[in-house]
């Protein structure tokens, strides 16, 4: 390690990570820049957009502040904007949602768009909600469809095959309305644990159906093709299945579609069918939304947040993400003009359980969840600000006019949403944090390195507390890693392990109450896992699902500790 690197406060799980994927290398393979090299790469071509859009803002100024605000752990873009900026790709975004059409041209030609995204290291969403359903007629051939799921699987073969080029390995979002006739097959369809292995399935529910849920009634189901209902379904008995499959393995997972149109920000432009495949971006067809993430465990200055230093990061990440738009090279042509025209941008936090630890604050409290609101309406009104500002300067963004937000008395705005909060799985390791939203998985725990390496990884604070009160020993993080938590531990004081609370620790409103909390001021959605414990009944996950749709959550994921045959549980592998 260089003496810049070291400067640069990595830690050796994120050079690790950045060696492995992210580093430039030649032909042979070999790793052709540093760590500090790739940031003043992306630093540089961000900035560039300044000179491209002549904003009169100092692009060599401008790039010193992204650099620094990229290498003190402060920000950090997606991944493929780490990857991709400045080199030959140049393909910057996370998330993108293709339209699926009822017709083999349509169909395939998905699949071919599908695997440039996953070749640039891009993840797609789909809806098949338009895919007529197996058995239903077709007339070029007179024969019979085969329906949604089996063309699902073609998908699922076509991203297993790409295996995304050396980058990372293709990842899906698969969406079925629940009105569609299969919609019984698309609940069960991941029942085999070795099918659609690259895709994660959720339910795109309704309004009219959780009515019907609630009143234990039934609810029309339409075939596509026609447009027409063809039947009707009992609601709480697929609410039950669903419930029942995602007890069994976590999936599907559910999204709440009405509400994700609701905050349509442009519904005179599209109907929003589906999201990325973590579910945190919910975007229109040939939309693509390039995420960054904050990192706020930085921002716990004594017992206080940072504010004046966080709006000053808010503004320079907008401003960030906004450039990426512009110097980004799109897979496809329908794919560079609807991203620009609607200029969506996800700024979200990461970092989140870190700073409440540093806070002193436990992720289970009141406390915890005003916290949340109090700092996610101050970050997405502050973004929401700085693109108003970016609209005088460079123009709001061309769908501007129809808009929701071209109201009597409303500002122009350059970015069509600002905020979402993306899971950070690679960034957050990155940045030695915690990722998105998600309380610790674990306070020590073994982590798998390389394939066979393995090392007991206790969470820095953890361990400086420890030291600091005198109750640290090797014998006791090792104690700590067998079970993740420190609750059952009475050598740790009582104050120390309430602050240290893990994500089996709380309770699965807790999860749910804190999504909320986040989703209140989030543009897009939040990524959250709801974990529960292996005994949890159905019931539990049925009782999170209306909680989280009382609540406003705009979908749930959860897990149920176990419960699926090959769980990864101590393990964070970087893909
Ligand atoms: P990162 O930390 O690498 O920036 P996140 O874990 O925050 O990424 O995921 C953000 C989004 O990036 C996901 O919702 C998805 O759209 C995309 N993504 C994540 N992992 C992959 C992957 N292996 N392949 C393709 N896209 C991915």
């Amino acid at each position: 390690m260089s003496k810049k690197e070291t400067a640069l406060q990595l830690s050796a799980n994120a050079i690790t990570v950045l060696e492995r994927r992210y580093l430039k290398r030649n032909e042979e393979g070999k790793v052709l820049e540093t760590p500090a090299e790739m940031f003043a790469r992306v630093a540089r071509t961000i900035a560039s957009a300044e000179t491209k859009l002549n904003t009169g803002v100092d692009a060599k100024q401008l790039e010193k502040e992204f650099y620094r605000m990229m290498t003190s752990l402060e920000f950090m873009p997606n991944s493929p904007t780490l990857m991709n900026a400045g080199r030959e790709l140049g393909q910057l975004s996370a998330c993108f949602v293709l339209p699926v059409g009822d017709s083999m041209e349509e169909i395939f030609e998905a699949i071919k768009n599908t695997a440039l995204i996953h070749k640039s290291g891009g993840g797609t969403g789909f809806s098949f909600s338009r895919i007529r359903p197996a058995n239903d007629v077709v007339s070029s051939t007179r024969g019979i469809s085969s329906g949604p799921i089996s063309f699902m699987k073609v998908f699922d073969a076509a991203t297993e095959t790409i295996k995304q080029g050396g980058t990372r390995r293709g990842a899906n979002m698969g969406i079925l309305r629940v009105d569609h006739p299969d919609i019984m097959d698309f609940i069960m369809a991941k029942r085999d644990q070795t099918v659609l292995t690259n895709f994660n399935i959720s339910v795109g529910l309704t309004e009219a159906f959780m009515e019907a849920v609630e009143k234990d009634g039934e609810y029309d189901i339409v075939n596509p093709r026609t447009g027409k209902p063809v039947g009707k379904l009992p609601a709480r008995k697929i609410f039950d299945h669903i419930v029942d499959m995602a007890w069994h393995n976590g999936e599907p997972g559910i999204i709440f579609l009405d509400r994700l149109n609701r905050d349509n920000p442009t519904p005179h432009v599209g109907e929003i069918e589906a999201t990325n495949p973590c579910g945190e971006q919910p975007l229109l067809p040939y939309e693509s939304c390039n995420l960054g993430s904050i990192n706020l465990a930085r921002f716990a200055h004594e017992d206080d947040v940072d504010w004046p230093r966080l709006r000053e990061t808010v503004r320079l990440a907008t401003r960030f993400l906004d450039n990426v738009i512009e110097v980004n090279n799109y897979p496809i042509p329908e794919i560079d003009q609807m991203t620009r025209a609607n200029r969506k941008i996800g700024l979200g936090i990461m970092g989140w359980a870190d700073m409440l630890i540093r806070l002193g604050i436990p992720y289970n409290s009141q406390e915890a969840i005003e916290l949340g609101e109090k700092l996610m309406k101050f970050i997405n009104d502050e973004a929401h600000q700085m693109s108003v500002e970016l609209a005088e300067e460079r123009g709001p963004f061309p769908n501007f006019k129809g808009s929701i937000y071209d109201v009597k008395g409303g500002r122009p705005i350059r970015n069509a949403t600002c905020t979402t909060i993306a899971p950070t799985g690679t960034i957050s390791i990155i940045s030695s944090t915690s990722s998105g939203v998600e309380p610790l998985f674990a306070v020590s725990f073994v982590r798998q390195v390389l394939d066979d390496d393995k090392l007991v990884e206790v969470h820095p604070l953890f361990e400086q507390i420890a030291r600091e009160r005198g109750f640290y020993s090797k014998e006791l993080m090792e104690k700590i890693a067998e079970h993740g938590t420190v609750q059952d531990i009475p050598e740790i004081p009582e104050d120390v392990r309430r602050v240290f609370v893990t994500a089996h620790d709380i309770t699965p409103e807790d999860h749910i109450r804190m999504q909320a909390a986040f989703q209140k001021y989030t543009d897009n959605a939040v990524s959250k896992t709801v974990n529960f414990r292996n005994e949890a009944s159905r019931e539990d996950v049925a009782t999170v699902y209306r909680l989280a749709y009382q609540l406003g959550c705009k979908g749930v994921t959860i897990y149920r500790d176990g419960s699926r045959d090959l769980q990864v549980l101590s393990v964070k592998k970087a893909d």
